[in-house]
């Protein structure tokens, strides 16, 4: 087999959302006459149309393939969209988990977004008809569609995130989706493939920030709730239902096992889908870390059956007196629970919301980090609320900070970096550290390119003359 490539053919990459912002994923690549699709997310900011991807920018027709990496909104959200409201026509694969999960998880958006509203991007009817077209992948198994082969790994961050090793016509490409290597409570750290890529396309979140060690998070969280309660001030963790929701928990658990003293306050989760997720959870135990599985297989107890936390739908059965914790769902407080609880508590000053989630630009809890005074009422713009709560940051959100993000690029080794996922000033940080880490071996044939472009611009990369290693 001949692997040099081509110099007549180049690799192509357009972002139609998740191009220097985070929210709306949607990535485009083409090589060699074949086209993939990453991602179908929606931007948390915005509602109806104006959330998705710019799909008008390109023919779906022509996507051979598209894969999703996680079943996070802004990475899949908008994909019974795609598969119904379009003229896309190709092949869609998932893990297993980022399937069960999705399901839950775009019946309660569909749900959400189409209260008090006409712009709804799809129906009950569109999320189901699409679900039986959805194929499902097990990790570190290729499969082969029409002359592309791809691979899933195990990217951390949530349970069943996927990084993706796309191979045509020898050129290797990796998508890392978003990836976290930080050991958390339930998941491995993500993995370095063992064939380098071509092409590294990765997420920026966090630009060149670091990461507090994960103990001295736990730690800070726990006093900061603690000392909320011991004042008679009530804590609310505004989550994504999903992921990081259940790492809070399994911390929260254990912390009031150990702390007799709180044994009469109470801990809520309200979700919708606490108890589906639970099952899910549940079912896909042999994807978690070793931890995890041993609590599992030794005590023969399901380490998400909490003892300490109470699962509640909504706020029709809370009771609202003495200090709680509720850690509820969304996670950047744009509506549902977390944000009715938020306008109830916020003009106490004895009370604390903790935001441990990544914020997105244009959202109410970016909004919050800068302390306002004020915070409109989601029912009635018009009326404004005083907020004397405190607001903390401490983030678990599961992305890589600079250290880890830089590390595992030099073990991956590519030739070219696309910066993907991150607000325009993160990424272009992080573009420079990375460049200056590579100055080295500018002009030589070991040189690093690294690009992060805008969405809808067209990156077009020639891979002149190189040699594929097998
Ligand atoms: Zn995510």
């Amino acid at each position: 087999m001949d692997n040099k490539i081509d110099d007549t053919d180049s690799f192509k990459f357009i972002a139609l959302g998740g191009g220097s912002e985070v929210g709306r994923s949607c990535h485009i690549i083409q090589y060699k006459g074949k086209t993939i699709m990453l991602d179908a997310g929606v931007h948390p900011a915005f509602s109806g149309i104006a959330a998705l991807p710019f799909y008008d920018e390109f023919d779906l027709a022509t996507v051979d393939i598209l894969l999703i990496s996680h079943f996070h909104l802004d990475h899949a959200a908008s994909l019974p969209y795609v598969m119904q409201h379009t003229n896309f026509k190709g092949r869609v694969f998932m893990t297993h988990p980022t399937k069960a999960i999705y399901r839950w998880l775009l019946t309660d958006f569909v749900k959400v977004t189409s209260i008090g509203s006409t712009n709804t991007l799809y129906s009950d009817e569109d999320l189901l008809e699409s679900f039986d077209k959805i194929e499902t992948v097990d990790y570190h198994s290729t499969i082969e569609v029409d002359g592309i082969r791809f691979t899933a790994f195990h990217a951390g961050h949530v349970l069943g995130a996927a990084m993706y090793m796309i191979e045509i016509s020898g050129l290797k490409i990796l998508f890392t989706g978003d990836y976290s290597r930080e050991e958390s409570r339930h998941l491995n750290v993500a993995e370095v493939p063992p064939t380098k890529p071509d092409i590294l396309i990765t997420e920026s979140t966090f630009g060149t920030a670091t990461h507090q060690p994960r103990l001295e998070k736990e730690l800070r969280l726990t006093n900061l709730i603690h000392s909320t309660l011991v004042k008679g001030g009530n804590v609310l963790l505004p989550v994504f239902a999903l992921g990081t929701a259940q790492e809070l928990l399994l911390i929260l658990d254990e912390y009031w096992s150990n702390h007799q003293d709180l044994e009469n306050v109470r801990v809520y989760f309200a979700s919708s889908l606490a108890k589906k997720c639970l099952t899910v959870f549940q079912t896909y135990v042999n994807m978690m870390n070793d931890n995890i599985r041993k609590a599992f297989r030794d005590e023969n107890t399901n380490p998400f059956l909490f003892k300490h936390v109470k699962n509640i739908k909504n706020l029709d059965r809370f009771e609202d007196f003495g200090p709680t914790v509720v850690v509820a769902s969304p996670g950047m407080l744009q509506n549902g629970v977390s944000r009715e609880l938020l306008e109830k508590w916020a003009p106490d000053s004895r009370n604390s919301v903790i935001l441990t989630g990544y914020s997105v630009e244009g959202t109410l809890a970016k909004t919050l980090i800068t302390e306002p005074d004020m915070i409109p009422s989601i029912n009635n713009p018009e009326q404004m609320i005083p907020r004397r709560i405190n607001i903390e940051e401490i983030s678990f959100a599961a992305h890589v900070d600079y250290e880890q993000n830089s590390k595992f690029i030099e073990l991956v080794d590519p030739k070219s970096i696309i910066l993907v996922h991150g607000e325009s000033n993160p990424m272009g940080r992080l573009k420079s550290a990375l460049l200056s880490k590579y100055s080295k071996f500018k002009g030589t044939d070991k040189e690093v390119k690294v690009y992060n472009p805008r969405n809808c611009d067209e990156l077009s990369l020639k891979f002149k003359g190189l040699t594929i290693a097998k």
